[in-house]
This record gives structure tokens, sequence and C-alpha cells, in this order.
């Protein structure tokens, strides 16, 4: 079976009767024998640039692509379509990359659109400001590199809805990100049942092509080896380049009159002044919750992500095992909103930790973190069937919490308490306001906010409902594979049994009233809140 079928039968299930592997076709990424992707020992080319065309992209596709509903390519198509959607970058892009090669070997042009709509879960001012900023740099960077893209806003849920559909009903073949939260799966399958003509999905968020690994993992020290074979013939370098076909002017009408829809005048907007106007214009208008607002200290996009990536590795990586923990001092790198959006790679991330004079225990603490934690989430996602439910998890979890369903829970908070930080914790009271004001919690605080929820809910059902509800209405980083992960991790995923204790079962239980062993509790109280510690 090859990857791409692997890859298909282990989707779920509800969507698995439309995927089979396609007919040949004139595009088609075909593997070579044998995957290199597969094969640790090929030899490492860190300083080499591999073309676009060549066998080691083409090979890496294999492990990345996803075929989604195995039709037949549009012969007659006028374009390529790349839908942006997860990988919001025109640099370290396989989806691009796959749309310019299936460009250029059947002499056609591409088009890059990315929407946004206002129907997503939690939509709202916090996460439109920073997608639609960020947009501006993906602008630039596609100007600069000579690919055509556009930005197409969706602002009320009666507006036209099918841009994507009739750019697509025109194409080639569409090619998209695979990302299986934020509804980007979902929206790739509804769209490939809809048209006629092939769509495939690329994973571009890992650093080692998911395909490589096709079942879920156990546990982080199951896949930790896997993926440090394969990491780093898999950060080998691509060459950046645009399609050889450009779009006529008679091609950029058709675009035009398929839009039909605003198209975002990013490219108008010359200053920052400008553009924070009339993008705070456009979000008032959208149909969307206006109470989450936007986070004023991040700055969203690719640029702004690389200088968050440059001043971490020169100035916290150094010290990153010793420091990461203290929940009050930022010695982290806060890269998890860029790299959610795509605003940045995760193979790019790596490659300067790597590349750095930092201690190496440092590297290894943070690309554990960055390789290892990461992709193991990925991993759970793609591979597992509804993987943010509680029916997921492993038999012993499922026992242990069937055994300890009716336990008093003698502290408990309705989810509106939890929202508005108001318990009697203070140290949880913290961690919700900094997700609240800051769009994210610090790693060790948010794993003891998630633990206190499993601790406070009614039912573990509950516990699970909240903890998305609260992390992905808040968190910039939110609706991703790693909410997903760090959710499921605080309910007993990918961890064993605790022993048998009250309301956690066997479940790793966490408590607020121990964390000042680990960090200055005081401190990181104080930062996030007025409150005293009781
Ligand atoms: C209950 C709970 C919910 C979480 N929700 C999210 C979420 O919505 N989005 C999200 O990206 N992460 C989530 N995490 C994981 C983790 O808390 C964040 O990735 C991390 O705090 C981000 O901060 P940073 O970028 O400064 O991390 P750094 O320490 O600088 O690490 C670099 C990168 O490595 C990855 N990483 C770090 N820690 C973890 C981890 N424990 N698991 C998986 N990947 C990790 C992230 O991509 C991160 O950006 C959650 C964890 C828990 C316990």
């Amino acid at each position: 079976m090859n990857l791409v079928a692997a890859f298909a039968l282990s989707r779920q299930g509800r969507l698995s009767t439309a995927i089979v592997t396609p007919p040949a076709q004139p595009f088609r990424i075909v593997p070579s024998e044998p995957c290199p992707s597969l094969c640790p020992l090929l030899p490492i080319m860190p300083n080499s640039v591999h073309p676009l065309d060549s066998d080691f992209v083409r090979d890496q596709l294999v492990a990345r692509t996803t075929d989604v509903n195995g039709k037949r390519t549009r012969p007659d198509g006028a374009w390529v379509l790349y839908w942006m959607q997860s990988t919001q970058r025109v640099h370290e892009n396989w989806g691009l990359r796959a749309a310019i090669r299936a460009a250029d070997k059947v002499g056609k042009p591409l088009i890059i659109h990315q929407g946004l709509d206002p129907s997503y879960p939690h939509a709202s001012d916090r996460h439109h400001h920073h997608i639609l900023h960020a947009a501006r740099d993906t602008a630039a960077a596609a100007d600069a590199a000579g690919l055509p893209y556009d930005f197409v806003l969706r602002a009320r849920r009666d507006d036209d809805r099918r841009v994507v559909d009739r750019l697509a009903e025109q194409a080639y073949v569409v090619i998209t990100d695979r990302f299986p939260t934020a509804g980007v799966d979902a929206r790739t399958w509804r769209l490939a049942e809809r048209i006629g003509c092939r769509v495939l999905a690329i994973d571009s968020a890992c650093v080692v092509p998911s395909g490589a690994l096709t079942k879920a993992e156990w546990a982080a020290r199951t896949i930790r080896p896997k993926l440090a074979k394969l990491r780093d013939h898999a950060l080998e370098r691509v060459e950046e380049r645009p399609p050889r076909t450009a779009l006529s002017s008679d091609l950029v009408q058709r675009v035009h009159e398929a839009r039909r829809s605003d198209v975002l005048p990013l490219r108008a907007w010359r200053t920052a002044e400008q553009a924070d106007a009339a993008i705070a214009q456009f979000i008032a208008r959208c149909e969307i919750d206006h109470t989450v607002a936007p986070v004023a200290q991040v700055v969203p996009g690719a640029r702004a992500a690389q200088q968050r990536l440059e001043s971490f590795i020169r100035e916290r990586l150094a010290e990153y095992t010793t420091r990461r923990n203290e929940a009050a001092d930022d010695h982290t790198s806060h890269l998890s909103p860029d790299l959610h959006f795509g605003h940045i790679a995760a193979a790019d991330v790596l490659r300067a930790a790597l590349a750095s004079d930092a201690p190496q225990a440092d590297i290894d603490a943070f690309t554990d973190q960055v390789l290892t934690w990461r992709e193991l989430s990925y991993n759970w996602c793609l591979h597992t069937p509804r993987f943010d439910q509680l029916d997921a998890l492993p038999d012993w979890i499922r026992r242990t919490m069937a055994a300890h369903a009716d336990d008093v829970r003698p502290e408990s908070y309705s989810l509106e308490q939890l929202d508005a930080a108001d318990t009697d914790d203070a140290l949880w009271n913290a961690s919700q306001r900094q997700l609240v004001q800051a769009g994210v919690i610090h790693n060790y605080a948010r794993m003891l906010w998630g633990k206190q929820i499993v601790r406070w809910a009614p039912t573990y059902e509950l516990a699970r409902a909240w903890m998305f509800h609260l992390n992905d209405r808040y968190a910039l980083d939110g609706r991703d594979p790693n909410s997903v992960g760090g959710i499921m991790w605080c309910l007993g995923l990918w961890d064993r049994s605790w022993g048998n204790k009250p309301i956690w079962g066997g479940i790793r239980p966490m408590l607020t009233s121990r964390a000042g062993k680990k960090f200055d509790v005081g401190r990181y109280v104080r930062r996030w809140g007025s409150e005293t510690l009781r």
C-alpha cells in the first residue's frame, strides 16, 4: 500500500468513503523506491538546496500528500489553485511547492487564494485581527516572490460563500493544507466532495512528513527516536521560486469574475496606521464575537514571527532548560501562535535552534518540545478518530473515569466562574487571566490550569468540553493539534497510571498548591492579577 492510500485509510470513518487511491493522471506524485523520507541513513546535505523539481522534493511530497477525493485532474482547467488555509506563508510551504510543481508540469499558471469566514467556532476580533494583519506580510512576500495571491473576507454569514468553489471549478487541480483541527480538514473534504476535480491536501505543519508515521504513537518516548532519525533529512533546504507560467491578463479577469466578492485591499495599505484603521473597520463589520479583543502585545505575521524567533535564539535559548518553567519570566519562545497559523515554519524554528551556539542541553530540550511533543500532537490527531473526545482515550483511562465518575468533587465551579477567573485559587485565576489578556498561558501554568478543571468540573466530559471552550475561545494558539494534545494529556493521554486517587483515579494528579516547588507562584500571580495568595 502506498503512503497516500495508507494515509487515506487512517482518516476518520465519516470521510473515508470519499477517499480512494486515484487513477493515473498527468500530474501524479510518484514515490521513488525506496522513499528517502523513510530512509534515515541517506546522506544529509545541510548546505545544498534541492531544486523544486528534484526527486527529494517529490519524495517529501509523497509523504506529505493526501489525495482527498480520488477525482481526476481537469486537463482544460485554467490554473492550478493553491487554497491557503493553515500554512499562511509563502516560504517553506509544501502545499505551495506542490502547486508550483503541478503548474509547471502542465504549463499552467498558479493562483493562491486565502479566505476568512465569520462562521468558524470562536471567531472573534482576536483571531480575525491576527489573521488579517498577518495577511499583509503574506501579500508582500507573495509580491516579492512573483506569486499571485489574494485574500477574500466574508464579513457576514449570508455573504457569498462559494468563492473557493468557483475558483476550484476552473482549476486543473486544487492543492491545500493538511491540518486536522480548526475545521481545516473538514472544510477541505467538503469542498472535495462538491467539486469535480482532484483535491490534494499537503502537510506543511510537521518537520518530519506526517505520512512517514503511519499509526498513532503511544507516547513521546515512542515517537522521539523515529522523529530524530528522520529529522535532518527532512530539514534539507529546497529552492523557493515562482511557477514558470505567468497569469495572463485574460485569466486575471477570469479570477476577478470567479471571486465576485471583495478582495481585501492589502496592498493599498502603505503604513501600519493605515492598515490598523482599515482592518479595524473590516473587523467591526464582521459577524463575529466582538467581546474577545485583539492581543495588543503580540504583533502578527511572518516578519514579527521571524523577529520573535531571532530574539529567542539570541537571548533565551541558552538557559531554556533551567528557566523555561519560571512562569512569570517569559523565558520560552512565544512562537506557538506563529506556528499555529503557519506564519513561521517549524522547520525554520528547528534549523535556527540547531545552528545556534547555545548549550547542547538547551538545544535538545527545545527541540524536544518543538519536534517531539508538537509532532506527537499532530500524529495523534491525524491517526485517531474523534481525537478530541473522551472515547478516543486509551481503555485504562476510560475505565478509571468510569470507576470515579460519581466521586464527590468537594470544590466545584461553573463555566461562567472559570471564564471570569472567579475561583478561590489565586494561581488558577492568574493563569486564566493570562489566557484572556495575553492569548496564551505559560506551559507549566497551562498544565495546572487544565488539571484543576479536571478536578473541579462535575464530570470528565464537562472538564474536556470546558478546557476546549476556554482554550479555543481565548488562545491565539488555540484550535491547534497542540490544543488537543495538551487537553487530552490533562485527561491522561500519553501518560501511565498514577495509582488510584479520588476524582483522579489513575490520571496523574497535579495541584496548584504544590506549584511553588516548580516556580515562583507569588510573582506569577502578581503579574497576572491583583489577588493576594490565599
Ligand atoms: C491544557 C493545555 C492546553 C494547551 N493548548 C495549546 C494550544 O492551544 N496551542 C499550542 O500550541 N499549545 C498548547 N499547549 C502546549 C503548550 O502549553 C504550548 O505549546 C506552549 O506553552 C507554547 O509556548 P511557547 O511557544 O513559548 O513554547 P516553547 O517552550 O518555546 O516551545 C516551542 C514550541 O514547541 C511546542 N511545544 C512546547 N510545549 C509543548 C507541549 N507541551 N506540547 C506540544 N507542543 C509543545 C509549541 O509548538 C511551542 O510553540 C497546551 C498545553 C496544555 C497543558
